[in-house]
């Protein structure tokens, strides 16, 4: 190999360029500073790559995803606990696929669902607030729940830049997220939304159009970047796999990394994998990051400020290959980076089902995400938990787009009922919108860290590049289990006033029952943010203990408590914290707190 490309030193190099490395990019340059982005994937130009005639190709998409990172280049092994063996990820198989890989400028953020929303105020301090009033006794016995280090009030201003940034739908009723004025309004509501509203409202409840990072109406954030709203083609709806093609969707390469590029000092590099975080002889600070460009040649990036947005398990493990910070050893309970991960709670904890009248108003198409309502009411400490046996629980959401979707094939396992014209006939009209109409949900809710779960270097797998997998042990416990059951019947409870027939609930028993392939990953947790430096990697500023000039952010940065599936919302703030870190430390290099 020849010997590596050398480049001058700048203020700020950033890995990963998707919704996290955004608003650093963005932040940074414009306020003078010469920042460098590394995004080992393409830029997508939506008017061009995401156009009428290019992307109507659900094969490449679903199944070969070509807006997803090669699974059999890099990917993650997973078990459920540690006596098992644990065995990678080797192909996309869901249409659905929410364990997608973000590639690409914009990252999954290019063509997730868009759901958004904040946690509340008592996630935040959700130890603290259990502790208080209920008692330790209510926690799993190993659990390892801290309280953020900051409080709602502080996270405010910066939920505010990130919703400015990306422009989100939505109003900002919710007693339960106080202080939140959206830039766009929310969707037009659909028949089952308004519904599911005046029952919900007639119950006491308190439900809010769902918020939704897919815009409503035309849209020019603080950076003067400006965005054309949904048009409601429908193509996002149904999966959430399919990007946009007017940009309505809200994602970094539309929001903040133009915004970047403006600033005159911001140089973007795409095709770029970094392999490395470089040190100095004293193992303590950053002096830049090696990485390989498109032909295989080896960079050497030196900045004054490492910042880390390459997503959950990727974060961590770059730091452990990189040989920062203390490894959590689970024999010895001791150690952070990898520590406490959790996940957001999905399918394998239950569903519950219901059938509708919706009348001659079938809504066949809308986007990804909006039409409906969510309700915080059984999220967090917003009920009276006292005797349940739990802690949190999870919003309700009901009344969202069905969506015409593209999703126009069906993956079909071997057997007799899925082939000639007995299976012809099931397929027939399967995709218009009838009278009858099934409504599906699942619980999403916060997981309990427990002691027993967390991510590490895989001892049998590597990357192409000969780099240890990062590897995670994790499974629900007793709490989530619990709150699933609790919250589901809310649901049935609600969809049989609305009218439902066949509501059923489908316990669920945790991700053991789950193939891999459909765990959601919305995994937070693994490497915390936190007011000790024996059990969170980064301090209140997103700056890590164990190296001043390396910040992040991330879901996988989240102490706890994201109520919805909305991590991306929660990672946003903290990537305009991270920012704000990151100004202060250039003005004073040093530890923050
Ligand atoms: C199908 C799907 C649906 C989703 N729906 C929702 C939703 O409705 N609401 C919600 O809140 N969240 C949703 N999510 C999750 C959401 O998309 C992610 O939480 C968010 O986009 C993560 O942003 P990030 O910047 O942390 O990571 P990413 O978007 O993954 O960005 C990290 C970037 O780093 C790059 N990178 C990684 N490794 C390297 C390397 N070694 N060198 C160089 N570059 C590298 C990647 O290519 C990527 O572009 C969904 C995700 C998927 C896949
Ligand atoms: S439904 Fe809206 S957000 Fe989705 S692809 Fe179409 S225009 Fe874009």
């Amino acid at each position: 190999m020849s010997s590596p490309i050398n480049h001058p030193q700048v203020d700020v190099v950033i890995l990963g360029l998707g919704h996290c490395g955004g608003p650093v990019a963005a932040e940074l340059s414009r306020a003078g500073n010469k920042v460098v982005g590394l995004e080992r994937g393409p830029f997508w130009d939506y008017s061009v790559d995401w156009a009428v005639g290019n992307k109507f190709d659900e094969y490449a998409i679903m199944v070969n995803r070509k807006f997803d990172f090669p699974c059999s280049k890099a990917t993650f092994t997973m078990r459920n606990n540690s006596n098992q063996f644990a065995l990678p990820v080797r192909r996309y198989t869901k249409d659905v696929q929410v364990i997608s890989m973000g590639y690409g400028v914009g990252g999954m953020g290019a063509h997730y669902a868009g759901a958004m929303g904040r946690i509340g105020p008592w996630a935040f301090q959700a130890y603290s607030n259990t502790i208080n009033k209920y008692g330790a006794s209510v926690l799993p016995s190993d659990h390892d729940l801290e309280d953020w280090p900051i409080t709602y009030d502080d996270a405010a201003p910066y939920y505010a830049e990130w919703e400015k940034a990306m422009g989100i739908s939505g109003t900002n009723q919710d007693p339960f997220e106080p202080g939140i004025t959206y830039p766009t309004a929310p969707h037009p509501i659909t028949p089952v939304g308004k519904l599911f509203h005046d029952t919900a409202v007639s119950l006491g409840y308190h439900p809010v159009p769902a918020p939704s990072a897919l815009i409503s109406s035309g849209y020019t954030n603080q950076y003067g970047i400006s965005r054309n709203a949904c048009i409601y083609c429908g193509w996002c709806a149904g999966a959430c796999n399919f990007p946009c093609e007017v940009g309505a969707k809200g994602s970094s390469h539309v929001t903040t990394i133009p915004a970047a590029v403006n600033s005159g000092n911001f140089d973007l590099r795409t095709f770029s994998t970094i392999f490395r975080i470089d040190t100095d002889s004293t193992g303590r600070m950053a002096t830049g990051v090696r990485y390989y460009d498109a032909s295989g040649n080896v960079h050497v990036q030196p900045a004054k400020v490492v910042y880390n947005a390459l997503w959950g398990f990727n974060l961590i493990r770059m730091m452990m290959t990189s040989g920062i910070g203390t490894n959590y050893n689970p024999v010895t309970q001791t150690g952070s980076l990898g520590r406490a991960p959790t996940e957001l709670g999905d399918a394998s904890l239950g569903t519950t089902l219901g059938t509708i009248n919706i009348g001659a108003n079938a809504y066949c198409a809308g986007n990804g995400w909006g039409g409906g309502y969510v309700m915080n009411d059984f999220a967090d400490d917003n009920f009276d938990h006292t005797g349940l046996g739990f802690i949190g629980g999870g919003p309700i959401y009901l009344g969202n787009y069905p969506g015409s979707g593209p999703n126009n094939f069906t993956f079909l396992e071997p057997g007799p009922a899925n082939f000639g014209s007995a299976w012809k006939a099931t397929q027939k009209d399967i995709k218009l919108p009838t009278k009858q109409t099934l409504i599906s949900t699942i619980f999403e809710g916060p997981q309990i860290p427990e002691k027993s779960m967390y991510i590490d270097l895989d001892p049998h797998y590597n990357d192409v590049y000969g780099d240890p997998l990062p590897r995670v042990t994790m499974d629900y416990g007793s709490n989530e289990l619990k709150s699933a059951k609790f919250v589901l019947q809310k649901y049935a409870d609600i969809m049989t006033k609305m009218g439902c027939t066949n509501v059923t609930t489908i316990p669920g028993n945790g991700i053991q029952d789950f193939h891999m392939d459909d765990y959601q990953a919305h995994t937070r947790g693994g490497a915390r943010m936190g007011s000790n430096p024996a059990t969170s990697v980064f301090n209140k500023w997103c700056q890590c203990w164990d190296m001043q000039n390396l910040f992040a952010a991330g879901e996988i940065l989240e102490t706890f408590g994201d109520n919805t599936t909305a991590g991306t919302h929660v990672a946003g703030m903290m990537a305009y914290l991270a920012a704000d870190g990151i100004k202060k430390y250039l003005a004073s290099p040093g530890s923050l707190v």
